[in-house]
């Protein structure tokens, strides 16, 4: 760890933390915290910390409830917007059962777990780049969201006096205080849709960064009277939010998937690692695209994928290969949307990647024309499948995908198929808006 102890507790005192907040995230990609004194932060850094698991979503039965938090001590991160003399800092945890071993339902420690497997096979690094997309949407007099828009512009729009923008810039303000890097900020297709993208980082860093992301886009924009929604498809006739996964993988700092000598200066190992992640989309998608919702943003077009297929060039397959090449060589998977739990889509987009090395896998040639355009045959002929598109058949893929399952592991795969079974089933019971009014006088 970059920091120690001592340093997290010379820190407190300096800075006047008041609290601690020890946080972690479920199986369904909730973050969760308990906080603390200041006075119990060593305590707490030991990782003596215990709470109740019993009642968080996915965890334990009662008889086993007692959990401890573990901080990580790296993750220490005091809040721009606490007051300044009583300030609020953060540590992010892993869940250790009461056997003081890692939980098998804690979402990070699973990571942790796929990413041993990846430095056993000799890498050092999964680099993980997000770009979580969001909607900025008006709050009503009680400070409910609405799907109210607070501008109109579109992509890249320029508009000096727009309050969207100001809120925007204060998010990577705020992000920036918090020690990240910030690589840039626009206005997204849809209206009030934006997108912040940060730099890439390792697998747990970035799965980290993208719950902090949230928690900070969503504190800055209340106090801009807005809400920043994270919900894949809020809005029928304009683009949904996705969060393109961009990843490689570095062995001794530099980056495998670049090839000086290939003709398209992409590696062996790189196109294994693409393999992989077509070979196991349809198994992932449940994980990446976990919302009933999710699926009205992949069938919907605009540029959200909904066939699996990879090309070079265009943006409308699942996997595209950005013309960086050198350090910056890297896949985009752009089926992923911000409702996933980080921690999970990570581990399973890490493992189909690896599974790919792992069987050598040939890669299927791009397919460089548009594919919304290709007709069903010309996509037959070139061998090209479709995402599921329901999060129903979604879950049957997942069932049907043994690397996956091996990849969430037994308690957080069991736990996960129950409960969005449950949702699936919740929501095909219901009589919408829409089949009333197509149906109720017709008929
Ligand atoms: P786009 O052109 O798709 O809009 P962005 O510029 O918004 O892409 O985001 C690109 C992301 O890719 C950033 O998070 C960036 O840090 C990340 N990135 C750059 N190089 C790598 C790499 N080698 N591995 C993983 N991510 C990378
Ligand atoms: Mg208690
Ligand atoms: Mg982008
Ligand atoms: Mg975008
Ligand atoms: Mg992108």
């Amino acid at each position: 760890s970059k920091i120690s102890k001592e340093d997290i507790l010379k820190i407190a005192q300096e800075e006047k933390i008041g609290y601690v907040k020890l946080q972690f995230t479920d199986i369904l990609g909730a973050l969760k915290n308990v906080e603390i004194p200041v006075e119990q932060l060593e305590e707490a850094l030991d990782g003596e910390i215990m709470f109740d698991g019993s009642s968080i979503e996915g965890f334990v039965r009662v008889e086993e409830s007692d959990m401890y938090l573990k901080p990580d001590y790296n993750t220490w991160s005091i809040f721009p917007w606490s007051e300044e003399n009583c300030r609020v800092a953060r540590l992010i945890c892993d869940v250790h059962n009461f056997n003081n071993e890692p939980f098998e339902g804690d979402p990070r420690s699973n990571l942790k777990r796929i990413v041993k497997e990846m430095e056993d096979m000799g890498y050092d690094a999964f680099n993980l780049g997000p770009e979580p997309e969001f909607y900025l949407f008006k709050l009503d007099k009680d400070n409910n969201p609405t799907t109210i828009v607070n501008d109109t512009s579109g992509y890249f729009d320029v508009s000096i006096t727009d309050t969207s923008e100001r809120c925007r810039r204060e998010i990577a303000k705020t992000l920036k205080k918090m020690d990240f890097e910030v690589e840039m900020f626009h206005h997204e297709a849809g209206p009030s849709q934006h997108e912040i993208s940060f730099k890439y980082s390792d697998a747990v860093t970035s799965s980290d960064n993208i719950q902090t992301f949230k928690l900070v886009a969503k504190t800055v924009a209340r106090q801009y009277g807005l809400h920043v929604t994270f919900m894949p498809k809020p809005l029928y006739d304009e683009a949904g939010s996705g969060m393109h996964y961009n990843v490689s993988l570095f062995k001794d700092g530099e980056n495998v998937f670049y090839d000086k000598d290939d003709e398209y200066g992409l590696s062996e190992e790189m196109k294994y690692f693409m393999a992989g992640l077509l070979d196991h989309a349809r198994g992932y998608t449940a994980i990446c695209n976990p919302l009933v919702n999710s699926y009205k943003r992949l069938s919907a077009g605009f540029e959200a994928p909904r066939y699996i297929a990879w090309s070079g060039s265009n943006r409308t397959p699942l996997l595209r290969i950005p013309s960086t090449r050198g350090a910056g060589t890297r896949a985009e998977v752009r089926s992923l949307d911000p409702s996933a739990n980080p921690y999970l889509a990570t581990a399973v987009i890490l493992k189909a990647g690896l599974s790919g090395i792992q069987n050598q896998k040939d890669l299927t040639t791009p397919v460089d024309e548009n594919i919304f355009e290709m007709t069903q045959k010309e996509r037959q002929a070139e061998d090209v499948e479709d995402l599921p598109t329901t999060l129903y058949t979604a879950l049957k893929a997942l069932k049907a995908d043994e690397v996956i399952q091996e990849a969430l592991g037994k308690h957080i795969c069991d736990h996960f198929i129950k409960n969005k079974t449950y949702e699936w089933k919740m929501y095909s019971a219901q009589i919408t808006s829409w089949e009333k009014e197509q149906y109720l006088s017709q008929y």
